[in-house]
């Protein structure tokens, strides 16, 4: 780590990124390298003598970037974004930079007391009831995980142990996990590593007319067969913003069901939990007080580098039952005096990184106003396109657009109204003679070509078998040119697949 030279390659390596910002928009979104490529195009062995950052460079020109898939481009709608920002990189260097394992409290005492000033500062925002607080001097408080799916696993092996140790170990395989049709998938795997027979996850379907929300009527009746066939509820997840279709549960309502069965709630907003700092969007968290663990993910809409999951529990002792070890060569005075969090007990991990770094400069370089008006920004983005998709009588809004996703099709309607001019379709060389599948089959016809234009890059949600496109808007560099850009894109795809159709 000589200083001069790391000045050189860091330089070298800002000035690359910096250029890449500049032009990122000019890539193809999505990667349009083979499988295998990469392996075609580097040697098979390590090499044995060191090379010049130079050369490493210009593979990284040459080979890696054409394999990547864009997610910083102003370009990308795919799944959620994934953002970034001068802070959040500054931060992830910083971070980086000190290396620092701050496992325990005593292992660097900074990263736990900036982690939990910075989760109570966050909670503030979010205006999180205060027994999720430190502040509160009560069990409450945050910590920084990577992924949702470890915030899934940390909250779904404490509740485990939480209702095991009330009915006893050996009832394992009577627990029962509830989430919807729409909830995350990383949840079914939470309960399949944390022990949960597979039989007793519940996706608990939802409808169109409740906009794909979670009832808790069909989540009571659900409990109360579960109940009479001897099986224990034990965890809930209720999501703000689902992945399909950013639909937001009651979590007041489910929460009011679940308390009378003794359930953990876990609210998932890994995507929508950003924009609730917003005074207009925290109604779609009410009832959270009710609940007994939250979490977002700022690397995905908060201007946070990857990876940046922030997770409230009200218990951390219902955590740190499940989660803690206490091996020789880690104790000292500092844990001894019970005075410390040591944050390897809140999570699966033993060492993890200065995360709290990034999103406390994420913070205090942009301010809670800024924030809140960036997130606007994009919300107003997703809402101009939304009113493009209206203006063009082929398409439909599939599903009533709650924050920064628009998820659209061309409409069945159109669809018949092609076919019944005479004109032929037969986008996938066959012979089509069911319209549903036809009109899937045209709406993922133009995402295909939509993405291999590699002018935007957009992704597809399933809704009752209606195959979907979904316009997720909320890359950092993304602005309204870049989004009516990509409505124009749309729209031409959409002529050369049904041109005969009337506008
Ligand atoms: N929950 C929701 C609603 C999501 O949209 C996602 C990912 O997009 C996840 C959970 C999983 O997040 P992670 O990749 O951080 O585990």
């Amino acid at each position: 780590l000589d200083p001069e030279e790391f000045k050189r390659q860091g330089y070298m390596m800002i000035d690359f990124l910096a250029d890449y910002y500049g032009n990122v928009g000019k890539y193809p979104v999505l990667s349009n390298v083979e499988p295998g490529y990469l392996k075609k195009l580097l040697p098979s062995t390590a090499p044995l003598g060191p090379e010049p950052i130079e050369s490493i460079l210009k593979d990284v020109k040459e080979h890696i970037i054409p394999g990547i898939t864009h997610w910083m481009s102003p370009n990308y709608y795919g799944y959620f974004p994934s953002s970034s920002s001068i802070a959040g990189f500054v931060g992830e260097m910083l971070s980086t930079g000190f290396g620092a394992v701050g496992f325990n409290w005593i292992s660097s005492p900074a990263a736990t007391e900036l982690e939990s000033i910075v989760m109570d500062w966050l909670g503030q925002v979010l205006m999180l009831p205060k027994p999720f607080l430190f502040s509160s001097n009560g069990n409450g408080g945050g910590v920084l995980l990577g992924t949702t799916c470890e915030a899934f696993l940390c909250t779904l092996v404490a509740a485990r142990d939480k209702k095991l140790s009330q009915v006893g170990t050996h009832n394992i395989g009577k627990l029962v996990v509830y989430g919807s049709d729409q909830t995350h998938s990383s949840l079914q795997k939470a309960a399949q590593i944390a022990g949960i027979n597979p039989k007793n996850y519940r996706a608990i379907k939802t409808k169109r007319s409740s906009s794909f929300a979670l009832s808790p009527d069909s989540l009571l009746s659900t409990i109360l067969l579960d109940v009479e066939n001897g099986l224990i509820p034990c965890f809930l997840c209720a999501t703000v913003g689902t992945t399909g279709t950013t639909a937001i549960d009651p979590v007041g309502s489910l929460c009011n069901v679940a308390k009378d069965y003794g359930i953990w709630v876990h609210v998932d907003a890994a995507y929508a939990g950003a924009v609730c700092i917003c005074p207009e969007f925290r109604y779609c968290i009410d009832g959270v007080e009710h609940a007994n663990s939250f979490s977002f993910n700022a690397h995905k809409w908060f201007l946070t580098n990857l990876a940046c999951c922030c997770l409230w529990v009200k218990d951390h002792t219902a955590l740190t039952n499940s989660l803690s070890t206490d091996p020789h060569f880690l104790r000292n005075k500092a844990s001894e005096s019970k005075k410390v969090i040591d944050y390897k007990d809140w999570q699966i991990t033993l060492s993890r990184k200065f995360n709290s770094l990034k999103l406390w400069l994420v913070l205090r370089s942009y301010g809670v106003d800024n924030l809140r008006n960036f997130l606007r920004h994009h919300v107003e983005m997703a809402k101009t396109f939304e009113g493009l998709v209206r203006l063009d009588m082929r398409f439909e809004v599939v599903v009533p657009r709650n924050f920064s996703m628009v998820c659209f099709r061309i409409a069945p309607t159109a669809v018949a109204n092609g076919l019944s001019n005479g004109t032929k379709f037969d986008p996938i060389g066959k012979i089509l003679n069911d319209k549903h599948y036809l009109v899937n089959e045209i709406n993922r016809k133009l995402l295909d070509l939509i993405n291999s234009s590699g002018s935007v890059y957009m992704t597809q949600s399933e809704i009752e078998g209606d195959f979907v496109i979904r316009c997720a808007i909320g890359a950092t560099l993304t602005e309204e040119n870049h989004v009516i850009m990509a409505w124009t894109l749309v729209q031409e795809h959409a002529n050369s697949l049904v041109g005969a159709f009337k506008k």
